[in-house]
């Protein structure tokens, strides 16, 4: 499957790249996985967003979601939208409060919001307990540690496997979710500080303890924080997990 990265920066957009979204395909299938500020943008260089067949939010913070109001936009208003009504409605597998909470988002009064539940362009669906399938892909949710209800989704395809950690703290489940995963997509969005606050995110040492435990084969890191040096969390990450690598936007890897 390829992988593209639409966006990288940690908790905000950066200078030189939108806040978290990826572009994932095979067999002529495509998920987004994430769309923080400022992906929708780079999406449209790699895919026409009416042809993602599904759309997975981690969490609901604005870095890994605020461009879905942006997104509503361009499904509801677009000059010329797919005519099925079921193309029409992407599926949108996101925490069980993202249907109001991106109403909100899109349209913050109620009374701007009447009538705009967001259904007509959008099919919410909680993140699965049981693996779904998406074309050739089958998604796997792990419910994580971080500030709000958060998720790593493991996503399989032509016998591979993509792990995406969504943001998190070191927690047990992260194991699970990588176990023996040719690729770890993990956040680290720092290098290690003595007053790093616990359970939010993973510096770069902690997301190469987590890809060693589950024998991950390879590490990419990702949401570096704008104002952090890139190259002290790849070096940390490096001493525990020797082929290590920081993503870069609008780069494509092969999983
Ligand atoms: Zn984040
Ligand atoms: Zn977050």
């Amino acid at each position: 499957m390829k992988l593209t990265v639409l966006g990288c920066s940690g908790s905000i957009p950066g200078p030189d790249s939108p806040a978290s979204g990826y572009l994932l395909e095979a067999g002529g299938t495509r998920i987004v996985l994430d769309l923080g500020n400022g992906t929708l943008g780079t999406l449209q260089r790699f895919a026409d967003p009416f042809q993602v067949d599904a759309l997975l939010l981690s969490h609901l913070h604005p870095d890994h979601c605020a461009d879905v109001g942006a997104l509503t936009v361009l499904r509801r208003y677009h000059p010329d939208p797919p005519r099925d009504p079921v193309q029409r409605r992407l599926p949108v597998l996101a925490p069980p409060e993202a249907p109001e909470r991106l109403a909100a988002l899109y349209a913050p009064s109620a009374a701007e919001r009447a009538g705009t539940d967001l259904s007509d362009v959008y099919e919410f669906r909680p993140p699965p307990e049981e693996p779904v399938h998406i074309g050739p892909f089958e998604v796997r949710a792990f419910p994580v540690t971080h500030v709000c209800p958060t998720w790593g989704f493991r996503i399989a395809a032509e016998g591979r496997v993509l792990a995406y950690t969504g943001d998190t703290g070191p927690c047990a489940e992260l194991t699970e979710l990588a176990r023996g995963a040719d690729v770890l997509l993990s956040e680290a969005s720092w290098a290690d500080f003595a007053e790093a606050p616990d359970g939010l995110h993973l510096s770069g040492r902690q997301a190469a303890e987590a890809a060693d435990a589950a024998g991950a084969r390879q590490l990419l890191l990702t949401h570096v924080q704008p104002w952090v040096e890139g190259r002290a969390v790849l070096e940390e990450a490096r001493e525990r997990f020797a082929s290590a690598e920081l993503v870069e936007a609008g780069r494509t890897y092969t999983v």
